[in-house]
């Protein structure tokens, strides 16, 4: 199947439009107000030699400059601005006078470590920052057609080939995303080598010769160059002493276990923490730090899509099926191990250790929507489709300034959302993904098109002929969607559209461990002759409220049910339920009903319901959460059985 770029969509979904406007008004100005406030930016004036001062941030941070500059492009597809497109080009001109003459380009080095390069790959995310950068340089020449960000991009991506094509195993990130940044960037240069470098980098995965002792020297190092660090800083604080009052924003608060820093030395180290643990072919489990996993997925389904085999497909698709049968919350979610930031074991999912990091929600999208171009499953697309309004649309707030990190499903207290983190990986990755929205409603090929995600929209598609599509859809409020088809000429085509799971059963059997099975969705395959006048389908999907019950073998689920109404799932929060325990609660499931409610949260659908001694109970959808002050929260409620 082909893709369309999101450009050509013009979205008018009531949903949906007014949060792309957050995104492209407030959250991506609000995101380079403090990477400023942060010094990330200032980071490359001083390895540009523009400006004294000290590096700030994590080894990585460049990363989220990057990010920044790859969303805002994204965003600047859509709607040209005079005001991000002049942010833009002042970050690219600083990236170019930041970069040295061979295309390097990580101040960390550059300006604590001059002459240093590729030190400790597994743990300093050096080329995880060389795919971010390029990321950014492609989608700004699709955003622009201008070439100035990629040609920058080419020549790091030109040193990538130099020092990594042919080299041994050990040279390979300890963090994916060089992989599907350089497929990327394959696919708008058609340059082979660069394909090439991105198959070596995964198959260099799991052939690291004793790994562990090699990963403890690379901590060695790390931490000695960190000492190193902290002693320039001290000495910089002790000559400018008013630098003293600056403050990086704090790390996120996850709730975690006992034993968490063993767990993490038990994964870390034979290598299940970097998908390091077993060459590709034979990882048909889904393990480690989930945001990783997830951007090798995607990066294996990408050049599946240049190079087919079956034997890899049949991994990803074991992958696929072990993460949402026993790895994947109801949320969509995904990682149970807070100290991993990654999956824990089959049916290991307790709500409240929850990490469902909205970067590991996006990658899976990035994935799904990879897997579904690749075998036209529509698996793929429910489950993105259940993640996207739960997972993901979770982790920014409802003015787009700011966001959720971790998503846990159960929270007593000490999770909010906050404006920025120490380590912003989510907020820019959010904002390009909703950016680019419009890329994921359809697909084509030849004479068939899939319509993927049922979002308002217009658009002309060719279908071996121009093909006017008008989609009027009132999800997720609502189930009625109505498409208006419109071909040039009288003409024969087929369209495919998907049938969500959502409208599926829940109650039975239990073949997740989640309660939501996106194998029950479908295509629907209309296949006529379509007459030039214009005709219109229209689909009415079933929105009852659903009770979800989780797998037995979840623990601490029993008599427990999750609410879902369409793709959304619901939560209890506290500051709707004065003078309920939300966590003892037992729901008297006859009692529930919807309704749609203009004042609250922007306007969205609340679930009202009654304790079984008569309490009311008010549930609204999940992804609304934490947007009026810290509350408490829950997903899965109490409600025995039915006798
Ligand atoms: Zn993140």
């Amino acid at each position: 199947m082909q893709e369309l770029a999101a450009r050509h969509v013009k979205i008018f979904d009531p949903f949906w439009s007014p949060r792309l406007a957050v995104n492209a008004e407030k959250a991506i100005f609000h995101q380079w107000e403090q990477l400023e406030a942060t010094r990330c930016i200032d980071n490359f004036r001083i390895a540009a030699g523009e400006k004294d001062g000290f590096r700030e941030g994590w080894v990585f941070a460049d990363s989220d400059a990057y990010k920044w500059l790859d969303a805002a492009s994204r965003i600047y597809a859509l709607h040209v601005g005079p005001e991000l497109g002049s942010l833009m080009d002042s970050l690219i001109a600083l990236l170019r006078r930041a970069q040295m003459p061979d295309g390097y380009i990580f101040t960390y080095n550059q300006i604590h470590f001059p002459g240093q390069r590729w030190v400790n790959l597994q743990i300093e995310h050096e080329l995880y920052c060389h795919g971010h950068l390029i990321e950014a340089g492609v989608s700004h020449y699709e955003a622009t057609g201008r070439r100035d960000l990629l040609d920058l991009c080419t020549s790091a991506a030109d040193l990538l080939v130099r020092d990594f094509l042919h080299a041994s195993n050990e040279k390979a990130c300890g963090h994916e995303e060089i992989e599907l940044a350089l497929i990327r960037l394959y696919r708008v240069t058609r340059k082979e080598e660069y394909l090439e470098l991105a198959r070596q980098f995964v198959e260099r995965r799991g052939r690291i010769p004793l790994f562990p002792l090699r990963l403890w020297r690379e901590f060695n190092s790390y931490n000695k160059r960190k000492a190193h660090v902290d002693e320039l800083r001290k000495a910089h604080v002790a000559e400018h002493p008013e630098y003293a009052a600056f403050r990086l924003p704090e790390g996120n608060f996850a709730r975690k276990p006992r034993f968490s820093r063993e767990r993490w030395y038990l994964n870390a180290l034979p290598g299940f923490y970097f998908q390091q643990h077993t060459p590709i072919r034979k990882q048909t489990v889904p393990v480690g730090h989930s945001v990783r996993f997830g951007y090798l997925e995607t990066a294996l389904a990408m050049l599946l899509r240049a190079r087919p085999e079956a034997n890899l497909l049949f991994t990803l698709e074991q992958a696929w099926e072990r993460m949402v049968t026993r790895r994947t919350y109801i949320t969509g979610g995904l990682g149970a191990a807070p100290e991993i930031e990654g999956f824990g074991g089959d049916y290991e999912l307790d709500p409240e250790y929850a990490y469902a990091e909205t970067c590991a929600a996006l990658a899976s999208l990035f994935w799904n929507w990879e897997m579904a171009l690749l075998t036209k499953k529509a698996q793929y697309i429910d489950l993105f489709e259940w993640q996207l309004y739960n997972a993901a649309a979770v982790g920014m707030g409802q003015n787009g300034d700011t966001y959720l990190y971790n998503n846990p499903l159960a929270v007593h207290g000490g999770v909010t959302r906050k404006q920025w983190y120490v380590v912003p990986c989510c907020p820019s990755n959010l904002s390009r993904t909703f950016a680019d929205l419009g890329k994921y409603i359809y697909s084509f090929e030849k004479d068939n098109l899939w319509i993927h995600q049922y979002v308002s929209n217009e658009i002309i598609v060719d279908v071996s002929v121009p093909v006017k599509i008008v989609i009027e859809s009132e999800l997720p409020w609502k189930g009625k969607v109505r498409i208006r088809v419109k071909p040039g000429i009288r003409k024969e085509f087929k369209i495919n559209l998907r049938r969500p799971a959502w409208g599926a059963p829940s109650l039975g059997e239990q073949t997740t461990a989640s309660g939501y099975d996106p194998r029950n969705a479908h295509y629907d395959t209309i296949a006529r002759l379509w007459s030039s006048e214009g005709e219109t389908l229209e689909l009415n999907f079933d929105m009852s409220i659903q009770l979800r019950r989780a797998h037995p073998k979840v623990k601490g689920h029993a008599g427990k049910v999750a609410l879902t109404r369409g793709p959304l799932v619901y939560c209890l929060e506290s500051v709707d339920n004065p003078g309920v325990d939300i966590f003892s609660a037992q729901l008297d499931p006859a009692s529930l009903r919807d309704e749609f409610v203009a004042d609250l949260l922007g306007g969205c659908v609340v679930l009202h319901g009654k304790t079984t001694d008569g309490k009311p109970l008010k549930f609204i959808p999940y992804f609304l959460w934490a947007n009026r002050g810290e509350s408490q929260m829950v997903v899965w409620v109490n409600c025995k059985e039915s006798e």
